[in-house]
């Protein structure tokens, strides 16, 4: 075998271990997987077998100086939150901070629970927070593919595994 051909067959291999890191990226798992990931991007494959009412998350926060009247500070969370820390800031302009206000953004979401097909699987739920549009025509019963985040979160006194949904698809 040549130099040229070594070279080649290396390219060759390169190439296909790059369709297979794509081919992994779009397959799904299961809800029982998801559950036992920390904080990383996943696509699940379940059932919605639950559906909330729509409620509301701070997508960002920004403050604001009503005596100078200027916004100080804009904050967007990549991942919207049900709580916002709230610190304390000076105005640059007038020194003070009596007069400093929060104003924030919202975005409405629904809290989906999914769990595995079938009849042999665990009746684990995995709760999935559905963002924007994608609150819209969401049915009990649909299986669905959900690309998102998982994320390890306090939920009452134990760390739970969250999904935070950027696209679903049936
Ligand atoms: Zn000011």
């Amino acid at each position: 075998m040549s130099l040229d051909d070594d070279i080649l067959k290396g390219t060759s291999n390169v190439a296909e271990e790059c369709t297979d890191t794509l081919e992994q990226e779009q397959h799904c798992i299961t809800v029982s997987q998801t559950l036992r990931l920390h904080n990383e991007s996943v696509n699940v494959r379940g059932v919605i077998v639950g559906i909330s009412e729509p409620i509301k998350m701070i997508s960002a926060r920004t403050f604001i100086c009503n005596t100078c009247d200027i916004k100080l500070e804009t904050e967007t969370y990549d991942r919207p939150r049900f709580v916002d820390s709230q610190k304390k800031l000076k105005c640059p302009t007038c020194n003070s901070n009596v007069a400093i206000t929060v104003a924030y953004d919202y975005v409405n979401v629904v809290k989906v629970k999914l769990q595995d097909d079938g009849s042999d699987v665990q009746l684990e739920q995995l709760t999935c927070l559905l963002f924007g549009d994608d609150t819209l025509n969401i049915h009990p019963g649909e299986m669905v593919e959900v690309k998102g985040y998982v994320e390890v979160q306090p939920h009452k006194d134990v760390l739970q595994a969250i999904l935070y949904a950027q696209r679903i698809a049936s």
